[in-house]
């Protein structure tokens, strides 16, 4: 049933993008009979992903390429992305004009019936988030994963029962919006807390001020599941009941590794429950041993069983291009982690693996400081780097300091294939070849993953790269 305050109104969806937050809001609009008009200051041509999966839905008027002043004075209802700055022009118009302002999630929290647990953090959120989801679904109660992980569920709010569970990742500007509407998940994970997006933020007091919308408006009833490892985050007000993750135990409620790390343990007002969480996980890192306790904590917060948590995390794979395993060749294991695209991310990799790393680093150059990045590289005592994209030569410099003896090889590459089959030829069968590059990808790559994509290609096909690994006809 279509809903009423949406039908024949006249609504102006701002900003479609390419994560689905704009094209949910304009598919829930459509089931609604609404009069829609999408506005994008990119062009069709750019939208062009996101505008096909329209190409059926009738009545809809476009303007891209820029916006008009009358989509936003004359409408009823401004759905906003939450990319969008505050400051925008156009949403000054439509507040001068009376217009009231909305998003995509604010629409969702408004008419979704089922319990909500929510994550944010600087990173990890959508691991924490899909791993949540994961564990959930194996207790065998009907779940439903969404928000900023890149999947709208405002299309299907009306198929979500109030029994179900809803698994939202949330951003600092979706939560910065939400705040508006003074409501909070009924679970809230926070995974970690570092300085991030202050180019729209401004300081990193609002960062946290945004973030921390998803602990406001909890009630006591409610439970908030904060990162203890994380000096911030340790520290931030709650109202609900509180219980704390990490890697270590501090005698505090929630979920703790016990010092031999085999085992963790969930304490809850006296009582402690050992469980093998680090068993469970199956991705490589203590990054994603953390993330796995966040998820696991809320778990045992709402009461799952340790068999559902253990089939839940058992069988979790890594998102694509987070540390992801795409191929296991002559004995070397290929990890795309092409979503590093900060030298910290690349660092945070580099930590996960004891095994020796011939690493895949740089790319296009954002104006990051490689100083640490190299530093870790050194550390580690990476077996050997290959060097891409307008950083490579950089990298290669801060290499030459750190290492002057030229310990670890390293070759300045003239492009991804020149990089990949040297690389190849580096390696030795028990190694991890590593595409962690800690810069973005625009000069080599279309994005991160086409970059993650043409790396996971070519290690699927590389073992003609490695002939002496083959194993030899038997001599007679
Ligand atoms: P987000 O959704 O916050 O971007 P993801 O789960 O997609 O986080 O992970 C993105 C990258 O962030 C990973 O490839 C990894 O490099 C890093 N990462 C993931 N979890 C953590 C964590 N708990 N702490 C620090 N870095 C992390």
């Amino acid at each position: 049933m279509p809903r009423k305050e949406f039908t024949d109104r006249r609504i102006t969806v701002m900003g479609l993008g390419s994560f689905g937050g704009g094209l949910g809001a304009v598919q829930f609009l459509a089931q609604q009979g609404a009069r829609i008009t999408v506005t994008d200051l990119r062009s069709a041509a750019d939208l062009a992903e996101p505008l096909a999966q329209l190409a059926q839905t009738r009545g809809i008027t476009y303007h891209l390429g820029g916006h008009q002043r009358d989509d936003f004075t004359a409408a009823e209802l401004i759905v906003v992305s939450p990319a969008v700055p505050k400051d925008n022009p156009y949403l000054q118009l439509a507040i001068a004009a009376g217009v009231p302002l909305t998003s995509e999630m604010n629409l969702f929290w408004e008419l979704n019936r089922a319990p909500v647990v929510a994550v944010t953090g600087s990173n990890g959120k959508s691991t924490t988030t899909a791993m949540t989801h994961a564990i959930l679904q194996a207790t065998g109660r009907t779940c439903w994963l969404g928000g900023n992980i890149g999947r709208s569920l405002l299309p299907v709010v009306d198929q979500i029962q109030p029994d179900d569970a809803v698994v939202l990742e949330l951003s600092s500007f979706q939560l910065e919006d939400l705040d508006r509407l003074q409501r909070s998940p009924h679970v809230a994970i926070v995974t970690n807390f570092s300085a991030n997006h202050l180019d729209r933020h401004g300081t990193l007091s609002n960062y946290r001020d945004a973030k921390q919308a998803i602990l406001r408006w909890q009630t006591p009833r409610d439970i908030a599941i904060l990162n203890q490892d994380d000096p911030d985050v340790v520290t931030w007000p709650t109202v609900g009941r509180t219980l704390y993750f990490g890697l270590s135990d501090a005698g505090r409620d929630g979920l703790f590794l016990l010092h031999r790390r085999r085992l963790a343990v969930f304490r809850n007002g006296g009582t402690e429950t050992e469980l093998a969480v680090p068993e469970w996980v199956q991705l490589p890192g203590s990054h994603n041993l953390q993330n796995a306790l966040g998820a696991a904590c809320a778990a045992c917060a709402l009461e799952v069983s340790a068999a559902a948590m253990e089939s839940g995390l058992r069988g979790f794979k890594a998102l694509p291009h987070r540390l992801e395993l795409v191929a296991e060749v002559a004995g070397r294991c290929f990890f795309n982690d092409s979503l590093a695209t900060t030298p910290e991310s690349a660092i945070v990799a580099l930590a996960a693996f004891e095994q020796p790393i011939i690493l895949f680093a740089g790319g296009y150059d954002k104006g990051s400081d490689l100083f640490e990045m190299a530093r870790a590289i050194v550390f580690k005592q990476v077996k050997a780097v290959a060097l891409m994209g307008t950083t490579g030569p950089r990298l290669n410099e801060l290499l030459d300091q750190l290492d002057p003896a030229q310990r670890i090889h390293r070759r300045v590459c003239e492009n991804f294939t020149a990089a990949f089959h040297w690389a190849v030829a580096q390696s030795e069968p028990g190694d991890i070849l590593l595409l962690s590059p800690g810069c973005a990808s625009y000069d080599w790559f279309r994005n991160f993953v086409d970059r993650g994509t043409q790396f996971r290609d070519l290690a699927l096909t590389s073992s003609d790269l490695m002939p002496g690994d083959r194993p030899r006809p038997a001599s007679s």
